[in-house]
C-alpha cells in the first residue's frame, strides 16, 4: 500500500467516524484543511481547486460543520474562517475554545488548550456561546 492510499484511508475512517459519506470532494476538502494548519476562508479553500464551484465545497464545510467536524472562526476580518475540530468534537460550549489572529500574516490559528472563558452575565442572560478572538504576532512572523 502506497504512502498516499494510507493517508486517504485515515480521512475515510475520520469522515466515517463521523457519520459523513466520505464522498471525494469531502475528502479534499478536508485534507485542504488538514494541510492548511490554519483556519481558512472559503475562498482561500476555493484557490486550492482548479475548477470548482464554490457552493459545492461550501455544501460539504456545512455536512462538516453540522457533524461537528469543523467549526467556524469569527475573527473580525469580515470572512468566516472554518477550522478542523479535534477528533470526538461535539462542539458543545465546552469546545469552544480562543482564537488567534496574527496582525501580520493574517492567519488565524485555534488555541485549542485556550477555553473560551465565560463571562458572568447579567440577570435574564443565558450564555450560549462566544467568539473570542486575541490579536497579536504568532510565531512564524516572529
Ligand atoms: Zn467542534
Ligand atoms: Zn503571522
Ligand atoms: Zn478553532
Amino acid at each position: 500500500m502506497s504512502k498516499t492510499s494510507v493517508r486517504h484511508s485515515d480521512t475515510d475512517r475520520l469522515l466515517e467516524a463521523s457519520g459523513v459519506k466520505p464522498t471525494p470532494m469531502r475528502k479534499l476538502v478536508y485534507e485542504i484543511l488538514l494541510a492548511g494548519n490554519s483556519a481558512m476562508s472559503l475562498y482561500k479553500i476555493e484557490q486550492q481547486f482548479d475548477n470548482v464551484e464554490r457552493s459545492t465545497i461550501y455544501r460539504a464545510l456545512k455536512v462538516f460543520q453540522e457533524n461537528s467536524l469543523v467549526h467556524t472562526v469569527y475573527d473580525g476580518t469580515g470572512a468566516v474562517r472554518y477550522a478542523l475540530c479535534n477528533e470526538g468534537c461535539e462542539c458543545s460550549l465546552e469546545d469552544q475554545h480562543v482564537h488567534f489572529l496574527c496582525n501580520h500574516c493574517g492567519q488565524s490559528y485555534c488555541l485549542r488548550s485556550l477555553p473560551v472563558p465565560k463571562p458572568e452575565l447579567p440577570e435574564g442572560f443565558d450564555f450560549e456561546g462566544a467568539h473570542f478572538v486575541v490579536t497579536g504576532i504568532c510565531p512564524n512572523c516572529k
